[in-house]
């Protein structure tokens, strides 16, 4: 089908509710791309940070391909290998201690959001399922969800909301002692705040509210959906926190492009999921479980501190290019932020970076570039010089 064709039924048979780019994707290679043209694009995006080995990688490939040979779906009543195999991957590396499954980031936060409140519940009854999130979060577009995302412009439409959430700003510990109270059970925080402008946290703030939450006996959940698994050039970001989290969300990049997430605990809060009280159908899917799986052992050490130099030295060059709509970058690993200046808007920007080929991601008001973890130098370059010759 021509992009032509493509569009007119999309737009038929597809409801409204994305702003697309006019770009076809067809198939990719890598951090390259082709459109149903043929033409090429680098690919900054990683499919909002989900393709974490890339396009048409032969490893996830194979490991995919042989599970879904064998066995594509059982549901969460029987035991399957893969699963297990998951979840003891992602509790050894990270020293959690079990794993409920999921498909998606808001699913998984959803999970947690609940395994705060059940938790509080049974240690203390009724009326503390509070949980504080900051000002300017994401954490999905559910309902409960969207009231989690500390942004007025997500609370709108839907209502009613689903209560219990209150908002304190990021980096700032008064905000976060004068939205306490007796009804709080949680508080749950984004490490680098990703869909709001890729924004970190001070180390010290993050300490502290750590410390607050044991204080207060309150559990320490981070969203980790798009932060997790590898992206920032730990296997997740809490590893360069120097904190250990009662709950830790992940979903984008851990199968490779598979729907698949899900939430960790600690030995604090182990134990509160017993049987009946969460579920899901596709959850801990065998073929996202062998892909994650397969991710999760790519991930090694040097992987992973080759995560962190590609990003620095990506982070170096945009600014080296000193481009005239944009100012400063960033950012750990292979998640960046690069601001956009005054009399710019970022879609705008974007939008002229992909006709130009190199797609590109916006976040709060600036560029947000989330390549694939094993994007090459001369893929970097490539798209580097897309930037300087469509912006400079
Ligand atoms: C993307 C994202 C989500 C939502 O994930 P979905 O898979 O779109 O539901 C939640 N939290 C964070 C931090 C995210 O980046």
């Amino acid at each position: 089908m021509t992009f032509e064709e493509i569009k007119n039924l999309d737009e038929q048979y597809v409801m409204h509710s994305y702003g697309r780019f006019p770009v076809a994707i067809d198939r990719g290679e890598g951090a390259t791309l082709w459109d149903v043209d043929g033409k090429e694009y680098i690919d900054f995006t990683a499919g909002i940070g989900v393709a974490s080995l890339g396009h048409g990688d032969q490893g996830w490939l194979e490991a995919v391909t042989r599970q879904a040979a064998k066995l594509a779906h059982i549901s969460n009543l029987f035991y399957t290998e893969p699963y297990a195999k998951a979840a003891e991957k992602l509790c050894t590396r990270t020293g959690m201690s079990n794993v409920m499954f999921g498909n998606s980031g808001a699913e998984a936060n959803e999970a947690m959001i609940k395994l705060a409140r059940k938790w509080s519940f049974d240690r203390y009854g009724k009326g503390r399922g509070t949980v504080i999130t900051l000002r300017n979060s994401f954490h999905g577009r559910t309902i409960t969800t969207l009231a989690a995302t500390g942004q007025d412009k997500f609370h709108d439409y839907f209502f009613p909301f689903t209560e219990g959430f209150r908002y304190a700003s990021a980096n700032d510990m008064d905000s976060l002692e004068e939205v306490a109270g007796h009804d709080v059970c949680a508080v749950m925080v984004e490490l680098i705040q990703g869909e709001g402008g890729v924004l970190p946290l001070d180390r010290e703030f993050v300490e502290k509210a750590a410390d607050l939450c044991a204080k207060r006996d309150w559990l320490f959940l981070v969203d980790e959906v798009q932060t997790g698994v590898g992206r920032t050039g730990s296997l997740f970001a809490f590893q360069q926190y120097g904190i250990q989290p009662d709950a830790v969300s992940f979903a984008k990049g851990i199968a490779g492009g598979l729907p698949f997430g899900g939430v960790m605990a600690n030995e604090r809060c182990q134990d509160v999921f017993t049987p009946g009280t969460h579920g899901t159908t596709f959850g801990g899917n065998p073929i996202a479980a062998a892909a994650a799986c397969h991710v999760l052992d790519r991930m090694d050490g040097a992987f992973l501190a080759q995560v962190t130099e590609k990003g620095d030295y990506l982070r170096a060059q945009v600014e080296e290019l000193a481009l005239p709509c944009l100012g400063k970058t960033r950012g750990m690993g292979l998640m960046t932020g690069v601001e956009v200046k005054e009399g710019w808007t970022n879609r705008d920007l974007a939008a002229k970076l992909i006709k130009n080929g190199l797609l590109v991601l916006t976040a709060g008001p600036g560029l947000r570039f989330l390549p694939p973890l094993t994007i090459t130098q001369e893929e970097m370059d490539k798209g580097l010089a897309i930037l300087k010759e469509t912006l400079g």
